[in-house]
């Protein structure tokens, strides 16, 4: 059994009081290592180093950021089989699948490498006579960072690129029930930063992740979570007034109007909804159709439903994984069973009988915008289907939950995809599509689903500060 370690100053360290705990294999049940169940005494050690390494990191070139950065991106093409299989047993998604982002992450540190040079200040010139003035963009500081369990090693990547980038130093807490790619990311990180440049400490929202984002010597916390561990981590960040930045749960509308191209819109929306097991803040699980084609989506959505294949997340037929832990199949069952008598199965919803956390594939139909299932998060493979009249009432559904993260749009008619792109209150739209993410393109949320951003230069952007220099000239 592998017992799991921080990361500190370079090098694994045990935690300060030796308490470790199970990490499992989400798709058996069983105990595939042991991490550490960090406390503040944890944190306050990875915030010393980070702030030790800070002030050379944040010296170094943009040039010499970029060159890290594609260093690191190399280390993880090279062992990206190697980390696909970790992350496929510890976070329980098909192995195919974990492979897939592989590639991804690759190119999001190639872009974050290429804009850590292009970052500027928009004005110098002399605005009152006699001064020069000019802007500078510096870094923020030591930055700690919380990961959730969904894409542990794409959402680290998320969160230390634009961070790196622009000569940050962190402290990066992943999630309880995910930490090994994590861990092995920092380690493979190690061979081309300074030591305390990046750090990893494990262990539960609270204590580390409360610790982290209280301890003031942190400039600023990074989330990619739930709504209410953003809420609960902006309130205690405003004790120290720390910049957050906050990604956080989604329930995306799907609106879908009669003049779809009907197969192949399904089959995307169902691979959209049930990709890494509607794990994903982005999924396509909430479907809002036209009343004359609503029994076709319904029927299509579940025949797409039934044809995927659960089972050992290494197979390679496997198409759907399990939840991340015996924690949130119970939350799901929980919304499953507290659902109106008016709202039909129309498949799924059960337990399948097997060991781990799986969950059937489920469609449910004939909802109301006011039920539960409608208005929480869900994170699972479960679609919900709402009967729209007119393409107001779409708008108003879509729009009427707390979440802004993401939507699409299904229609052939390009002024009426314009307009409810434009009425659509998301940090994205897709139009004729669902999931695709570009390394340029911001992702982040409106609304309940957070701010600041993910991705692009407006990521890099949110990880400095901008400070105004003035000079007299005589
Ligand atoms: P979660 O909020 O339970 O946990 C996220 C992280 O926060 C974990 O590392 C957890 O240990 C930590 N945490 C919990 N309480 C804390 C506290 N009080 N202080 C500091 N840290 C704390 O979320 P989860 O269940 O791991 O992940 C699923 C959620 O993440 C979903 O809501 C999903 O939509 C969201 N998500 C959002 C995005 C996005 O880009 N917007 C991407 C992926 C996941």
């Amino acid at each position: 059994m592998r017992t799991l370690e921080n990361f500190i100053d370079g090098a694994f360290v045990a935690p300060v009081d030796g308490a470790t705990e199970p990490v499992l294999n989400p798709a058996t049940g069983e105990e595939i290592a042991r991490a550490p169940l960090s406390g503040a005494g944890d944190v306050d050690a990875a915030v010393s180093a980070a702030r030790r390494a800070f002030d050379g990191w944040a010296r170094t070139t943009p040039a010499a950021r970029a060159e890290a950065l594609l260093a690191i991106a190399g280390a993880i093409e090279e062992h990206g089989e190697e980390l696909a299989r970790e992350e496929a047993i510890n976070a329980g998604k098909p192995f195919g699948a974990a492979l897939e982002e592989i590639p991804v992450a690759v190119d999001n540190l190639h872009f974050f490498a290429g804009a850590a040079r292009t970052l500027e200040g928009r004005a110098a010139g002399e605005y009152i006579e006699g001064y020069t003035s000019y802007v500078r963009r510096e870094p923020v500081g030591v930055v700690g960072q919380i990961t959730p369990w969904n894409y542990p090693l794409l959402m680290a990547i998320w969160k230390i690129g634009p961070a790196l980038a622009t000569g940050n130093t962190i402290v990066l807490k992943p999630a309880e029930t995910t930490p090994i790619t994590t861990l092995r990311l920092a380690e493979l990180a190690a061979e081309f930063l300074p030591a305390g440049v990046l750090n990893v400490v494990c262990g539960h929202g609270d204590p580390p992740g409360q610790a982290l984002v209280e301890h003031p010597d942190v400039d600023m916390v990074s989330l990619t979570g739930s709504v209410d561990t953003g809420k609960r981590i902006a309130a205690s960040a405003a004790s120290t007034l720390k910049r957050v930045h906050l990604e956080l749960g989604g329930k995306a509308p799907v609106i879908v109007f009669d003049d779809v191209a009907m197969e192949s819109a399904l089959e995307t929306i169902a691979g959209a909804g049930y990709y890494n097991a509607g794990q994903d803040c982005t999924a396509a699980t909430r479907v809002l159709v036209s009343a004359k084609v609503y029994d076709d989506v319904v029927v299509g959505l579940s025949e797409q439903a039934r044809d995927l294949v659960l089972g050992d997340t290494l197979a390679d037929e496997t198409t759907l994984g399990p939840l991340n832990s015996a924690r949130q199949r119970e939350r799901i069952e929980g919304l499953l069973g507290r659902r109106g008598k008016h709202v039909e199965v129309v498949t799924g919803a059960a337990k399948p009988d097997r060991p781990g956390f799986f969950l059937e594939p489920t469609v449910l139909a004939g909802l109301r915008q006011d039920d539960e299932l409608i208005q929480r998060e869900i994170f699972g493979p479960v679609i919900t289907v709402q009967r729209f009249s007119d393409e107001d009432e779409a708008i108003a559904w879509a729009n009427g939950t707390p979440y802004g993260l993401a939507s699409s749009v299904w229609t052939r008619d390009v002024g009426r995809a314009l307009r409810v792109s434009k009425a659509l209150r998301f940090g994205c739209v897709w139009i004729n599509d669902h999931i695709p993410l570009a390394s340029e393109m911001p992702h982040g949320g409106f609304k309940q689903s957070g701010y600041g951003k993910d991705l692009s230069i407006y990521s890099l952007e949110d990880y400095t500060v901008i400070k105004h220099v003035m000079a007299k000239l005589d």
